[in-house]
């Protein structure tokens, strides 16, 4: 709560800089309440009004007193971050690049389909993982995002397109597949699930809101304790040989302890629950039916889904996409291995919004990550 704005000179009172309301889940809010000695349901009627009403000023908060919204003015602020540009493709997939503080740009995409419409998010400024075939991994990383950041995103998008934030959903899916990698932010992103789960937030089922990682073993372990989401790991090769290539976190978590961090993601949670493994389908590379083969092996007996990712290029990238034909061949050789396939339907990569192509402006060109051994910043 306490903001850390340098003290002024002469001994006045430290002017402290707002708290971004975006910022804090339900918990937090009632912390926030208890500490200015009032009442902690208003974090409650605070958040209805924010998620469920889509309110961002505290005037029209007409449940609380005036004295206390004047407070909650001084102290508080529900701040969204700049639009730099908006696109529309073709498709009906949006990207709105958005400014964060500090000069850095990050991406967001809403993807409409029939039947869902999924919100694609960042968090992270940046990436340091470092895969072969992202876009986002050639910037490095510049910092983390603030959960304030992360979920504003969210909110800004759900006014953007209009609706009902109450009632008619404009956004039904929340997917962790924009920039950066989630599960290395997990200090700001697991508040963000939070307030994406709450019925006093976005009120989204745990089913629809999806945490995709590249495989940081420890915090899928760490997520599994604190809260009920969907995950997808971001597989990409069958093999450590391969996977040591493609994505180097594989070299500090192999598949094997990648496998077992995944088997206890789901035991004990409802028959329902599995994990999709997301595989990018290179040319050349990974596409070959041995690899299919290889991998309807890994996965065999595991609740599993596997979603096979057509390659999108960005300036500079060296792989190319598979064809249709080998994609399906690929897919057949697992579905008769009894493993549920999918092809991920290329989407706005008229406006570089697709996978892998998200790159915001990311402004430090020093670049944050190790060779082979992705950094974590906490
Ligand atoms: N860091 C998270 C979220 C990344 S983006 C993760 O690794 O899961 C979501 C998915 O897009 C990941 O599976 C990622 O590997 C994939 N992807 C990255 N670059 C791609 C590209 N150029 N073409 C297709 N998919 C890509």
């Amino acid at each position: 709560m306490t903001a850390n704005a340098p003290a002024t000179a002469g001994g006045a009172r430290p002017a402290s800089a707002p708290v971004n309301l975006f910022g804090l889940d339900r918990q937090q809010l009632r912390d926030a309440f208890a500490a200015m000695g009032e009442k902690p349901y208003r974090a409650d009627q605070v958040m209805q009004w924010i998620y469920r009403r889509g309110k961002d000023s505290f005037d029209e908060m007409t449940n609380i007193s005036k004295a206390l919204r004047e407070r909650m003015a001084e102290l508080f602020e529900i701040r969204t971050p700049e639009l730099v540009t908006e696109q529309v493709s073709q498709d009906g997939t949006r990207k709105w690049v958005l400014r964060l503080d500090g000069g850095n740009a990050i991406e967001t995409v809403y993807i409409p389909e029939e039947g869902r419409a999924t919100l694609c998010i960042s968090s992270q400024v940046g990436c340091a993982m470092d895969c072969s075939f992202c876009s986002t991994a050639q910037q490095g990383l510049n910092r983390n995002m603030t959960t304030a950041e992360i979920i504003a995103q969210v909110w800004f998008a759900a006014r953007t397109l209009g609706g009902d934030f109450q009632n008619e959903r404009v956004i039904s899916n929340i997917v962790f597949m924009g920039m950066g990698e989630p599960l290395a932010n997990y200090n700001a992103v697991l508040p963000a699930i939070r307030i994406l789960l709450d019925d006093f937030g976005f009120g989204l089922s745990k089913r629809r809101v999806t945490i995709s990682t590249s495989g940081l073993v420890s915090f899928m372990d760490r997520l599994r304790e604190d809260v009920d989401t969907a995950l997808a790991v971001s597989l990409h090769a069958p093999n450590d040989a391969l996977r040591n290539e493609l994505v180097p976190i594989n070299r500090k978590y192999p598949l094997a302890e990648l496998m077992a961090a995944c088997r206890r993601y789901t035991a004990g949670k409802d028959r329902k629950t599995h994990i999709v493994y997301e595989y990018v389908m290179l040319d050349g590379i990974n596409d070959k039916p041995e690899h299919a083969r290889q991998l309807a092996k890994l996965l065999a007996g595991m609740p599993a889904k596997v979603n096979l990712i057509p390659f999108n290029p960005f300036p500079g990238s060296e792989y190319r996409r598979s064809s249709r034909d080998t994609i399906q061949a690929f897919a057949e050789i697992l579905r008769a291995k009894h493993i549920l396939t999918t092809t991920r339907k290329t989407r706005g990569d008229d406006i570089d919004a697709a996978c892998g192509q998200l790159v915001g402006r990311v402004q430090s060109r020093q670049k944050k990550r190790l060779r082979g051994i992705p950094v974590v910043v906490q």
